[in-house]
């Protein structure tokens, strides 16, 4: 894990190469609350954590005033109750028996939950996610429910061997982006598009991303590594 100075020095670096075009969230899996507050006070006014038990283990200890929290991680129905009060987006809503879950729950507290599509648009069978052609139904079903608000969408490209490599999945993200966000004719903003980690986010910038969801390039290598599904 980086050190204050480490931490501090990359969040004022990653928003100079940003330069306004996207925000940054930082993703803090494995990150304790101390560190994460740092961060916040350095900035960082977007996170995103990624487990249902370690936000709630977190959470009460997280400087809230000065962050927003989304959720970004695979996301079991029968925990959404547990996050539904406490997130202000969940960035990975990636079937109908979730989003049915989130709009019974939002509607139960009357409020109304922003939510990105989580698209797979590398196909993998290991992702979560809906598969791009899959996603102008998924999206128009989103919308069909009044307690969602659909704001985006946001992808997990695979593992690129090489610099560049998520380029086309970054662009093809974008197509479908704009198709959806131009052809919504509900009433929602679809203005989020969340693409681009740590190796990648200047090239999901490049072709349209418009929030980065950066973790080791600002707190350095986790501990453990994570899985990706867990339905
Ligand atoms: C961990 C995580 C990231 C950040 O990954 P890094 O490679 O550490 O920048 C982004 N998005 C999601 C969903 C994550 O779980």
């Amino acid at each position: 894990m980086n050190d204050k100075n480490q931490i501090a020095e990359a969040i004022h670096r990653i928003k100079s190469e940003l330069g306004g075009r996207a925000r940054l969230l930082g993703a803090t899996k494995t990150v304790p609350p101390e560190t994460i507050n740092f961060a916040i006070s350095q900035g960082l006014d977007l996170i995103g954590e990624n487990r249902v038990n370690e936000l709630l283990e977190k959470y009460e200890y997280i400087d809230r005033s000065k962050t927003e929290l989304h959720f970004i991680g695979a996301l079991q129905t029968n925990k959404v109750k547990y996050i539904i009060d406490k997130v202000d987006m969940i960035q990975s809503v990636d079937r109908v028996s979730l989003a049915d879950e989130i709009e019974r729950l939002a509607k139960k507290r009357g409020i109304i939950m922003p939510v990105l599509a989580e698209i797979n648009i590398g196909k993998e069978e290991t992702k979560s996610g809906v598969f791009p052609e899959q996603a102008r139904e998924f999206c128009d079903y989103i919308s069909s429910l009044p307690h969602l608000s659909l704001r985006g969408l946001m992808a997990i490209p695979p593992k690129s061997e090489k610099i560049g490599g998520n380029r086309e999945y970054f662009c093809e993200m974008r197509k479908i982006f704009i198709d959806i966000s131009s052809k919504n004719v509900d009433n929602s903003i679809m203005d989020i598009l969340s693409l681009g980690m740590s190796d990648d986010y200047l090239d999901a910038v490049a072709e349209g991303s418009n929030l980065v969801r950066v973790g080791s390039s600002i707190f350095g290598k986790r501990a453990y590594p994570q899985p990706e599904v867990n339905k």
